[in-house]
């Protein structure tokens, strides 16, 4: 009887070898794209505070890794070419939907993540010193949702008018395209 059991067995396992890849390919599909939304999303009012339980289940493995694990997507992956790609739009957190920065401020740094050379509401942003690779550098994190995004570097010689870049993983960006947003209210300045 065993013999008969075994390749039986064999099958089953080869499936389910078959369906995991399967699923494994979908979720990395999933992890590798900027979120592209089709309506400027409302606005946080108060900070978003969730458990990690909660943060897991609402974020991908990646989103998570680097907004709630201050991880670092990989350089000139699929979202950097997708990131070089879009037009103008809004980039909002993908943690909370906080608006963080617009394709104003975007510049092609070449180093391989988004950059910009300012938020669009500095409000929404927040700067504090890491040591994480052993030298000071400034960590850029979402004010409404404490999730990591990226870091911020000066007076490296860029011709934008801040001469700063703010070096921010797209994974942990939803885009709204221009012609979806809603109409922005005039700032008087
Ligand atoms: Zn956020």
């Amino acid at each position: 009887m065993k013999n008969l059991i075994l390749p039986g067995a064999i099958a089953s396992l080869l499936v389910a070898f078959v369906l995991c890849g399967q699923a494994d390919e979908a979720k990395k599909e999933k992890e590798t794209i900027i979120e592209v939304m089709e309506k400027s999303p409302e606005q946080p009012k108060a900070p978003v505070r969730k458990t990690e339980e909660e943060w897991k289940k609402e974020l991908t493995p990646e989103q998570y890794r680097i907004l709630r694990e201050d991880g670092t997507e990989r350089a000139n992956g699929k979202v950097y070419e997708e990131f070089k790609k879009q037009g103008a739009g809004t980039y909002y957190c993908a943690g909370c939907n906080a608006e963080l920065f617009t394709s104003n401020e975007k510049f092609d740094s070449h180093c391989g993540w988004p950059s910009f050379y300012d938020p669009a509401k500095a409000k929404n942003v927040k700067y504090e010193t890491d040591y994480l690779l052993g030298y000071a550098r400034t960590e850029v994190s979402c004010k409404i949702c404490e999730g990591h995004l990226g870091h911020v570097f000066e007076g490296e010689g860029f011709e934008t008018p801040t001469d700063k870049r703010y070096c921010i993983n797209g994974t942990v960006l939803k885009f709204v395209p221009a012609e979806k947003e809603a109409p922005k209210q005039e700032k008087a300045e």
